[in-house]
């Protein structure tokens, strides 16, 4: 165990408390300090997610409690890779971080593949150094300034720094405190230092991403979250009500809203992200992805929805009647009377009419309303019509030839259309059927017949159903009509083989094969001849013992 290890600062990266361990101890090289920390003079000091986190958790002082997982949770930016991860992603990752060598984690997260740019070199914030140089008399790498797409202090707004420290370029573990990069001079401003709007909108993804780290991820359901943003989505009617996005829009909208940051974040000048995000997960994203959605989301305000139409104004009412009288009785058109009262023309042409008014314009052409005739004549002569006609149909092919008519019939007078119909047809007589116990009796005998046939057969064959349907020329045919052919099954299952007798009759032929052959019917030959696996029943496996050689003569089986 460690007799000194320096107490950490708040949101410092684990990568710093080891720098600074290794500038207060003034250790001769990295790989002693390595050594003293993991036990293992090649390990890896990384930046984001540094691995063996089990063995320098058991080298630190216990009263600090600085367990494998808190040093992942607290001190690297592992909370903030596995904020939108699975459940099983973080378990796996948390697992490989502490036990084992960490060079996988970057693949299984997807951000070796993602087009996100990790961050090359330790940033830092002016402010944040200073702070802390005053107060704790040392400065330190904190973890919030080294995550992707962040480029300004979660806490002060200013641009972040970039150091000249970059651990992870080479292959070897190199130890830079930030007391070893201290600025000297006036500060670079970047370009985008004065736009408001810039500065806002990195500042809201700084504080976004730092806000992850605080958190200790649990897992997410990757499917729920699609569907969450789907529904965000149909909130902002920027994707239909079943959750199929308008992405063309979308693209417009988001680039509307990031406008000012384009240029300061590629991740929001190209946008080929943003249309999968929101389908069926089917890969990791990058953190920086899920927070500018989720950003884009809390700041894109959708247009109002737009006004519903004013409710039907109600015409037929006593004041509007008399308006309408008034008015046409004054002799004005109806445009104008339809423009005074704010109604349609029509209604103004069909309300006058109503009222019998005496009217510069015509009246309203209404269709002439007609007494409703009786089809009843019309569909019955066509009915009688098509039987005259082709005196064959029965009444199916009639209602086929007229569909109307008989259904119209069927319903209106049933009793006149049975009537008038072609009386039935007789069915035509069945087939004739089968003498199932003629059959079953005849086949009964032959199987008896081909049974013997196959127990006559050399080398032996099983007597099975299908070997005597093949024998019986019907290869199936039993089988598929059992219930018919009872005398027949009875017979079947006489002469049917189990495995067990068919066996020991090999065993037999076996014996008396080598017995002729005058060779020497070892256990092993006579089974080996007889085709037997050794899982076999008791009874099989006995029966090649009574045939062990004699004298060198070998007894036949039976
Ligand atoms: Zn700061």
């Amino acid at each position: 165990m460690l007799p000194y290890f320096p107490a950490s600062y708040p949101d410092e990266l684990l990568y710093s408390v080891l720098a600074r361990f290794h500038r207060h101890t003034c250790s001769v090289s990295p790989k002693r300090t390595m050594d003293d920390l993991f036990g293992n003079r090649d390990a890896r000091a990384t930046v984001d997610l540094p691995g063996h986190l089990g063995s320098l958790s058991r080298r630190l002082p216990s009263d600090r409690g600085l367990t494998p997982e808190r040093l992942a949770v607290e001190f690297t930016l592992f909370p903030y890779h596995t904020a939108f991860q699975p459940s099983e992603v973080v378990g796996a990752v948390l697992a490989a971080m502490t036990d084992g060598p960490a060079s996988g984690i970057h693949t299984r997260l997807g951000i070796t593949a993602s087009t996100v740019v990790t961050p090359a070199t330790l940033r830092y914030c002016l402010a944040c150094h200073a702070e802390a140089f005053a107060h704790r008399g040392e400065r330190f790498w904190r973890r919030a300034h080294q995550l992707p797409g962040v480029l300004v202090c979660p806490d002060h707004g200013i641009p972040l720094m970039e150091s000249k420290s970059a651990p992870g370029s080479g292959h070897q573990t190199v130890f830079i405190a930030a007391d070893d990069c201290v600025y000297q001079g006036e500060p670079p401003t970047p370009p985008w230092a004065d736009d408001d709007g810039c500065r806002a909108i990195l500042l809201e993804i700084a504080g976004r991403s730092a806000a992850l780290l605080s958190a200790t991820p649990r897992g997410v359901d990757p499917a729920g979250l699609t569907a969450g943003y789907r529904h965000a989505l149909t909130d902002r009617r920027l994707a239909s009500a079943n959750g199929r996005v308008d992405q063309r829009q979308l693209h417009n909208v988001f680039d509307a809203v990031f406008a000012p940051a384009r240029k300061v974040i590629l991740e929001l000048a190209n946008t080929l992200w943003l249309s999968p995000i929101v389908r069926k997960h089917q890969h990791a994203f990058h953190p920086l992805h899920h927070i500018l959605f989720g950003l884009f989301l809390d700041q894109y305000e959708p247009a109002p929805p737009p006004t519903c139409r004013p409710p039907r104004r109600q015409v037929a009412t006593a004041e509007f009647l008399s308006q309408l009288r008034v008015l046409v009785n004054g002799g004005d058109g109806i445009c104008t009377v339809a423009r005074t009262l704010g109604v349609d023309p029509s209604t103004v042409r069909l309300h006058a009419a109503k009222l019998g008014l005496i009217t510069p314009w015509r009246p309203p052409i209404r269709p002439q309303m007609t007494a409703k005739e009786d089809p009843g004549p019309a569909m019955r002569e066509r009915w009688l019509e098509l039987q005259q006609q082709e005196p064959h149909l029965r009444r199916k092919a009639l209602a086929d030839r007229l569909p109307n008519e008989h259904a119209w019939l069927y319903r209106h007078d049933r009793t006149w259309l049975d009537a008038h119909s072609p009386a039935p047809g007789v069915r035509p007589p069945p087939v004739a059927r089968q003498d199932w116990t003629a059959i079953d009796q005849n086949l009964a005998a032959a199987m008896r017949k081909a049974a013997k046939a196959i127990l006559l057969r050399v080398p032996p064959v099983r007597v099975t159903l299908a070997e005597l349907e093949r024998r019986l020329g019907c290869p199936g045919w039993i089988g598929n009509r059992r219930a018919k052919l009872p005398e027949t099954l009875s017979v079947l299952e006489a002469v049917r083989d189990s495995v067990e007798a068919f066996q020991l009759r090999r065993l037999t032929w076996a014996c008396d094969v080598l017995d002729r052959s005058d060779a020497s019917a070892s256990k092993w030959r006579v089974r080996r001849l007889a085709g037997l696996s050794n899982c076999v029943s008791d009874a099989v496996r006995q029966a090649p013992t009574s045939i062990e050689p004699q004298n060198g003569r070998v007894p036949p089986c039976r």
